[in-house]
């Protein structure tokens, strides 16, 4: 029988960091990755012969556990980031570029520019509108989050006045650009809450590109320190159920070939679609598990692409509101150096292109690229469209209240992953946080 301290299910960035800081502690740890490689929505891998990752990530300077977590790996944030002292948003159907310093300390010359120049695409009346928006949202995330969560961003923005320039050229961008989602459905506590701790930590502000595949620079290293420290990681291990003995302790979890693999306690580390079609066979009508069992999901959808030379002159974070190109950036001086242009998109609206082949994706993309000066038809050698069916939770208005802690009231069972409550919602830093809630409760109750 193979006896574990604790069997994590899903060994994305919430699962590995779970394991790390259980196995620095001593505590013998399994983790079981159903995909051939770890990293979860953090993965790099192969597709048929072209190199892709699960959609472009950009690490934000404020995020305080992540980096902790990275070193104890033996990861030197300069070895794997490459920094950004600023962000370009392309305005459809005009020549110039709105350009936002994101680096107030690294880089203040361009961040007092972004605020003050860019004039001609956001006069000062439309900067000026933004600004009862930003203070007023601040103010009821602190005082009334529960108001600030019913209203979307279309709706808030309203209520505030903002001009519609400086509503699509610069909320859009940091809402649906960050989170794929229109602005009518994107909760504005989702959107200021993300906000609030960059306000605390401004001045650690900057952006990380990832020099190199995200498996390969952060999450393997991840998966060889928990090794190295005596825990056991195994890829191509999908879990099929969950154990409960006779007491209705969790005890374990079963493979497809019937395997059973036994733990004091067993961590579901999984996307919330996941986690409800392991809980929900033992837990269907126990009251806890019923609003996370409600809480929607939603889907994300990119589209990479393998160049003849870059599509960009630099390789920085960019917008494209008002088209299907939301967020992208080239990558061939990045993260992916092997070809001499590499462009990664997120795409708005998701669900529209979840319903579209590779080939249709790419001329609306193709189409778009062009309204923001772009065009890089002639320049193709490869693409890939990569889709995450339903792998976020909602972060649509009313539903935050609905995501579940990481301690069940089930004896041996805990919760990890970015949908776990955690200040941080869908985001590196969110999973890492979900993680370190899950050792810690394990760590502070007693072996049995
Ligand atoms: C396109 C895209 C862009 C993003 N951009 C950013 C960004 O710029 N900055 C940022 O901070 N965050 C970004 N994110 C969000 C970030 O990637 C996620 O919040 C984070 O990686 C979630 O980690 P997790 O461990 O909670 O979940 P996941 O990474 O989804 O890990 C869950 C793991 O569980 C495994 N699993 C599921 N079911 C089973 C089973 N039955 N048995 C075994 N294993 C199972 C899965 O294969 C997966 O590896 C982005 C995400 C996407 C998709």
């Amino acid at each position: 029988m193979e006896q574990y301290d604790a069997v994590i299910v899903g060994a994305g960035l919430a699962g590995l960091t779970c394991g790390l800081e259980l196995a620095e502690q001593g505590r013998k740890v399994l983790l079981l990755e159903a995909e051939p490689v770890v990293g979860g929505r953090t993965s790099s891998y192969i597709d048929n012969g072209m190199k892709v990752e699960s959609g472009f990530h950009r690490y934000i300077g404020f995020y305080s556990e992540m980096p902790k977590v990275l070193r104890k790996a033996g990861i030197q944030l300069n070895e794997i980031f490459t920094w950004e002292e600023k962000v370009e948003i392309r305005v459809r159907k005009q020549e110039k570029l709105i350009t936002l310093g994101a680096a107030p300390l690294f880089g203040p010359k361009k961040t007092i520019m972004g605020i003050l120049g860019n004039n001609e695409l956001l006069p000062p009346r439309d900067k000026l509108s933004l600004v009862s928006f930003f203070l007023g949202g601040l103010k009821d995330l602190i005082t009334n989050p529960k108001k600030l969560d019913a209203y979307n961003i279309r709706d808030y923005a309203k209520k505030h006045r903002v001009s519609e320039d400086a509503f699509h050229n610069v909320i859009i961008p940091f809402s649906t650009g960050l989170y794929f989602l229109p602005p009518e459905r994107y909760s504005a506590y989702v959107f200021f809450g993300l906000l609030a701790p960059a306000i605390k930590r401004f001045y650690k502000m900057r952006i990380g590109a990832f020099l190199g595949g995200m498996t390969d620079v952060m999450c393997q290293p991840m998966a060889e320190a928990i090794q190295k420290k005596g825990g056991i990681v195994k890829t191509d291990h999908k879990v099929c159920k969950l154990h409960m003995d006779w007491q209705n302790k969790l005890t374990g979890v079963e493979m497809e070939e019937g395997r059973i693999f036994y733990g004091e306690k067993v961590v579901v580390a999984t996307t919330l679609n996941s986690a409800k079609q392991l809980l929900k066979p033992l837990f269907k009508d126990h009251p806890w598990f019923q609003p996370m069992f409600k809480l929607p999901m939603m889907s994300a959808a990119t589209l990479q692409l393998e160049l003849k030379k870059p599509a960009l002159p630099k390789d920085i974070t960019t917008f494209g509101p008002r088209t299907s190109l939301i967020s992208f950036a080239e990558q061939s001086r990045s993260t992916f150096r092997h070809v001499p242009g590499r462009l990664s998109i997120i795409m708005s609206n998701p669900e529209r292109f979840l319903e579209m082949t590779p080939e249709e994706t790419l001329q609306v993309v193709v189409k778009d690229a062009n309204l923001l000066g772009m065009d890089f038809k002639e320049n193709i050698i490869d693409y890939r469209q990569i889709n995450h069916y339903d792998d976020f939770h909602s972060l649509e208005p009313g539903y935050h209240w609905m995501r579940p802690e990481q301690v069940t009231p089930v004896e041996g069972l805990l919760l990890a992953g970015d949908y776990t409550m955690q200040p941080y919602f869908a985001t590196m830093e969110g999973a890492v946080v979900s993680g370190q809630k899950a050792a810690r409760a394990i760590l502070s109750s007693k072996k049995r």
